[in-house]
């Protein structure tokens, strides 16, 4: 087994609990807005379709992050037959990006891992999340202290898969390819990402899909980390 010496985490659905997070945010905002007439768990299913496929379009450049805020929304409460104004759906967005950054769970074992980490790896974050949500995350949910560096795709100009942002990672941080690992839960965005520029990567599934080609290592729990460093 290589030594590693610098890891390099995704930051959502790999640390910080992203999809609980953002659920208790629209339980909260349902509310807020008064939508006791829409079937909470009828919207946050077609939501969670909505948010994937936007993303993907975000991550291939097909769609703007000023579209993606408000259309992941839009286009759950469209198929639900609900009608909004615009300025109703501008403001139900923006309450979404102050909220759901500092709500403070994250994925189990997280803290527990990089405790015991801290000290033997230098470790960073690559997310393709929103520059300025990212860090109210990372504050609020006790992320922020583990991490030396923070690469966020909004600064490097593209996003992950792209091999450019693993490029900058490792200039940034004064990493070598061999000794880096990348730790994440989106098989495109972070393993064959990392695969395809070179650098190892640990997979933690959350799901059953099977894939075709093989990540260096695979994990359930972010605690088997533990048995590989
Ligand atoms: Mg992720």
């Amino acid at each position: 087994m290589k030594a590693y010496k610098h890891l390099f985490f995704d930051l959502d659905g790999t640390l910080w609990d992203i999809h609980g997070n953002a659920k208790m945010t629209l339980q909260q905002m349902f509310v807020q807005f008064e939508l006791q007439h829409v079937s909470f768990e009828d919207f946050h299913a077609i939501y969670l379709h909505h948010n994937e496929r936007v993303w993907a379009m975000y991550r291939q450049g097909t769609m703007n992050k000023e579209e993606l805020r408000t259309a992941r929304f839009s286009r759950s409460f469209d198929e639900l037959g609900v009608s909004y104004t615009a300025d109703w759906m501008e403001q139900f967005a923006q309450a979404f990006v102050d909220q759901c950054p500092r709500q403070p769970h994250v994925i189990p074992g997280a803290i527990e891992l990089l405790r015991y980490l801290q000290g033997r790896y230098s470790m960073h974050i690559i997310t393709n999340g929103f520059k300025e949500i990212q860090g109210i995350k990372m504050e609020g949910s006790g992320l922020a202290p583990f991490f030396m560096h923070n690469i966020n795709s909004e600064d490097v100009g593209v996003r992950k898969p792209h091999p450019q942002i693993f490029e900058y990672a490792l200039q940034l941080t004064g990493a070598v390819k061999e000794e880096s690992l990348m730790i994440g839960d989106d098989w495109e965005a972070d393993i064959l990402g990392a695969r395809n520029f070179g650098m190892d990567q640990v997979f933690l599934q959350f799901n059953t899909q099977r894939h075709n080609v093989k990540p260096t290592f695979t994990i359930q729990h972010l605690l088997e980390l533990k048995n590989i460093l």
